[in-house]
């Protein structure tokens, strides 16, 4: 934790908290390699919590870092339904709340409207998008000016007098040009070296707004100093990352000051605050990255079926790398069985070991609690670096998903959710390897690239053309089975960046899916209401040289919710408390505690229930129940309802034990609140719903 002043230098000292070195329990560890002893971060949560989720963050260009400092929002109108005057423009007066009394405060404001240009409401007209935002010119709100202030809004003859949604937003300026962060006293050891990211948020980046300084010191001694304008240069509209070489320092015992100050008396600037912000602090040492601590990368290809995979049997060749290069070269699991076939709830028990009655993310507006601890966190707190690279859409950064990871960067799309940019996201991905590599890491990453809609690259069109012969689902199945091979080819050059930085040898890798795809099978197509095999079933393997013996094949039946209880055991840290998933390490690599197969249990959106093993398959719909033998009907096409009453009777109980243990388990663990002034409190925060609702709508999925 650092102490922080806002102030000029000079300013009064303030309290400080200790600084410490990040110590690890000492815990048994695999093949004997510990893992990582820690780097001194600088911003970490208070001694009392593993919770990541009061500090705070910073976004630019789709990519959240925790910062010393951020510069939260205040929503003053939410997606306000209002009529749009019959005039040229909208003037909307501006009442502060007393909470920003005495503030000075940069206002925006924006209306969304449907594109009277765009007739109708087809998913293809939606795609062309069907929304138009307008915004009105920022205001600064000086603390001593009298009166209130309104924010104008331009509007085109076409939008007067139709329905829009007004948002209202208010941004604290910092109180002074100069924010200042000083550590507690700590020692520099030899060799060390003070990295960090910085930066200004987006609202700095506009007319008048001025240049920013960026200095770090110890008492008289400069470390560094950079200039930044992104108001003038659009190049500077993003992170940098700086490494500084600490010797200057060793063997003394140091306070490190960060400061970031507004050139107001640059020529053009009208505002003397900015926005300027420090990234991920940390003081490294050789000391940190003991050689052979394993780092983790954990990929996941949304709506990627286990049917559709040619090491689950698919007949067509989608997935040689998957194949070869992750099942054959490490351990294959023949039943990997999704919570709820759906985007938030399946990743975020991916990410935590919790099921979704316990980490409660259903869908886009709800956010993790501060007191469930995430995989992320979890790493985080033993030392490594971590990140992940997603896309547009469910997993988003406010709602929980960025806990724990240093840098959270969502690669987004103007008009559709989850079109799936894999390209883009694995060369991210292999970009950050690439600056990474050196010191243990967590690197998640996600694409949407074989999820709706099935949009193979043109060179792809001409694999698998015995699909174009069939009836539309058919058709469907071939163009979603062409992008999953399309999306293993990207995982080949990916791994290939593994390969050339050396890294394959110490990564535990594992390659898996949030859950299936339907194609008709049982009346159903895409994910979501359907139950059956092909929804829930998704693929894992898990790659590890010299503590995964290749060719491995697990026959037994997981869940995602073992996932994270299973990368702890492999790094040798200790679970997660109170987590429900179970490691099945001893699956993968002989050794450890032993993993006692369990039906699983899943949801879907419909409200229908599962319960799943790897001989029969039970479930209830609102329509009635299905039972399926898998050893004898692996398809699932003859129900067994009537002809198998014992089975059904076992399913049922296993059902209703599920629900005592959730309901148990949630009145045991109530939801802590969020700690004031926790992003994720404020709706403003990072989070745009109405814009990712608009998208998803584009799918079919909010209606
Ligand atoms: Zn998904």
């Amino acid at each position: 934790m650092l102490a922080r002043a806002a102030g000029p230098v000079g300013a009064r000292r303030p309290p400080v908290v200790p600084l410490a070195l990040v110590l690890l329990a000492a815990v048994g560890s695999r093949g004997g390699v510990p893992p990582p002893a820690g780097p001194i971060r600088l911003i970490r949560p208070p001694p009392d919590s593993a919770s990541t989720a009061g500090l705070a963050r910073a976004q630019l260009r789709g990519e959240s870092r925790y910062v010393l400092s951020g510069h939260p929002t205040v929503t003053l109108r939410s997606r306000e339904e209002i009529t749009l005057p019959d005039a040229s423009e909208l003037t909307v007066p501006v009442e502060l709340p007393a909470a920003l009394a005495g503030r000075d405060v940069r206002l925006d404001a924006s209306v969304s409207a449907r594109d009277p240009a765009v007739p109708a409401n087809t998913l293809s007209d939606l795609r062309s998008g069907a929304r138009l935002t307008i915004s009105a010119a920022p205001l600064v709100k000086r603390s001593g000016a009298a009166g209130n202030r309104a924010l104008v809004l331009p509007l085109s003859p076409a939008l007067r007098t139709r329905q829009a949604l007004l948002t209202v937003i208010a941004r604290p300026l910092p109180s002074a040009a100069v924010e200042r962060f000083e550590t507690n006293e700590a020692d520099i050891p030899a060799g060390a070296r003070l990295v960090f990211g910085y930066g200004v948020e987006e609202p700095g980046w506009g007319d008048g707004w001025p240049p920013v300084r960026v200095r770090v010191s110890a008492g008289e001694l400069t470390l560094f100093e950079r200039r930044i304008d992104p108001a003038a240069d659009p190049r500077a509209r993003r992170w940098f990352d700086a490494s500084v070489d600490l010797d200057p320092l060793a063997g003394r015992r140091v306070r490190l000051v960060f400061e970031t100050e507004a050139l107001g008396a640059a020529p053009g600037a009208t505002v003397d605050r900015s926005f300027g912000v420090v990234s991920n602090p940390e003081i490294v040492t050789a000391a940190a990255s003991p050689p052979g601590a394993r780092n983790v990368v954990l990929v996941s290809l949304d709506t990627l079926r286990a049917r559709s995979v040619s090491a689950y049997g698919c007949p067509r060749a989608t997935t040689p790398t998957f194949d070869r290069r992750v099942a054959a070269a490490g351990a294959l699991v023949r039943s990997a069985v999704a919570p709820v076939p759906f985007t938030p709830p399946s990743h975020m028990t991916m990410l935590t070991g919790l099921e979704p009655c316990a980490h409660g993310v259903m869908g886009l507006h709800e956010t993790l609690a501060p007191d469930r601890t995430t995989l992320a966190e979890a790493l985080r707190a033993a030392g490594y670096q971590t990140a992940a690279f997603t896309e547009d859409a469910y997993l988003v950064a406010g709602n929980g998903f960025d806990r724990g990871f240093d840098v959270y960067r969502e690669n987004r799309s103007e008009e559709s959710a989850s079109p799936g940019f894999a390209d883009e996201t694995f060369a991210d991905a292999s970009a950050w390897l690439a600056a990474h590599g050196e010191r243990p890491f967590f690197l998640f990453v996600h694409t949407y690239q074989v999820h709706e809609p099935y949009t193979p690259p043109r060179g792809y069109a001409l694999l698998f053309r015995d699909g174009d012969q069939g009836d539309q689902n058919q058709r469907a199945l071939a163009n979603y089975e062409r992008e999953v091979r399309y999306t293993d080819d990207v995982l080949a050059d990916f791994l290939g960046v593994l390969d050339a930085h050396g890294l394959a040898e110490r990564t535990i890798l594992i390659v898996t899916s949030d859950h299936g795809e339907g194609f008709g099978e049982h009346f159903w197509s895409g994910h979501g209401f359907d139950l059956h095999d092909e929804a829930l079933l998704v693929p894992l393997a898990v790659r590890a040289p010299g503590l995964v013996p290749a060719g491995r094949v697990v026959e037994e039946q997981v869940g995602l919710v073992d996932l994270t209880p299973t990368v702890l055991d492999l790094v040798g840290l200790p679970p997660l408390p109170d987590v429900q998933g179970h490691s099945f390490g001893r699956l993968l690599t002989g050794r450890g505690a032993t993993f006692e197969e369990q039906p699983v249990v899943s949801t879907a959106l419909t409200k229908s229930e599962s319960v799943r093993t790897r001989r029969s398959a039970y479930i209830t719909t609102p329509k009635g129940e299905l039972f399926y033998d898998l050893v004898a009907d692996p398809f699932e096409t003859r129900d067994r309802l009537g002809k198998d009453p014992a089975g059904v009777k076992t399913a049922r109980a296993v059902l209703e034990a599920a629900h005592r243990t959730c309901d148990a388990w949630r009145q045991a663990h109530p939801p802590a609140a969020a700690p004031a002034g926790t992003p994720g409190a404020e709706p403003g925060w990072l989070i745009n719903r109405e814009e990712i609702e608009r998208k998803l709508r584009s799918l079919g999925y909010v209606h």
